[in-house]
């Protein structure tokens, strides 16, 4: 494979992925890297609500790096003045003009690093995230392992009361109490509703 970072200019690099497939882990990473080669650094996360820790991002293996919780990308281009890079979390929950935000800043010369989901729980592509990924020089999409064969996961499974959620529910659920999985495609289930649509005499244990 070759990879190269440009040698002038700035970049947009994405890493995307299901959840649990260590996108905040590599982000951190790569953003401590920078810190440590002396760069000037901006780390922001999509604010959406105030319940997690908004000064950090933080990984679900423990790996944590302060933040600024961010709730519209004007904001990121603001904070952004003197620094070399800028890493934002979590940012399918950002509406369309963050892509014009990281392209602006990737204009200005600026390494621009973004994580976040390239599918909803339906497994359809997320907000911004398909143009994000068609705009940036560098993607890498990141496997979870499934939790149910152990296989490569590509998708994230919403589950209400442990049954797959309906497809019908809001993509983004501030303050839901849903259970999120790693799911591979064959372990990957449609909610109901969707189910039942497509076979209208489905009997189940539920109905
Ligand atoms: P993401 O930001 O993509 O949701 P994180 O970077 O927060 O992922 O977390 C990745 C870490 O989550 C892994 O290093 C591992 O310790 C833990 N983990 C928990 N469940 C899984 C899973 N099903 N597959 C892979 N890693 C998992
Ligand atoms: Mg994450
Ligand atoms: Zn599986």
């Amino acid at each position: 494979m070759i990879r190269n970072h440009p040698s002038c200019g700035g970049w947009i690099e994405v890493v995307c992925g299901p959840m649990f497939s260590g996108k905040s882990e590599e982000l951190i990473r790569r953003l401590r890297r920078a810190e440590i080669a002396g760069q000037r650094v901006l780390i922001a996360k999509a604010q959406i609500d105030d319940r997690y820790d908004i000064s950090h991002v933080v990984s679900h293996s423990g790996h944590r790096i302060r933040a600024v919780g961010v709730e519209d990308p004007a904001s990121i281009e603001r904070f952004s003045e003197g620094c070399d890079v800028v890493g934002i979390d979590e940012i399918q929950f950002f509406d369309p003009s963050v892509v014009e935000t990281c392209v602006a800043l990737a204009d200005r010369g600026l390494r621009v690093i973004a994580a976040g989901l390239d599918t909803d729980f339906r497994a359809e592509p997320f907000g911004p995230m398909p143009e994000l990924l068609a705009r940036a020089e560098i993607v890498d999409k990141l496997q979870a392992v499934c939790h149910r064969c152990g296989g490569a996961a590509t998708r994230t499974q919403r589950l209400v009361n442990g049954l797959p959620a309906p497809f019908s529910g809001d993509t983004i659920q501030v303050g839901a109490l849903d259970a999120y999985e790693a799911r591979c495609r064959g372990c990957f289930e449609p909610g109901e509703d969707v189910l039942r649509a497509r076979d209208p005499h489905r009997v189940t244990a539920h109905s």
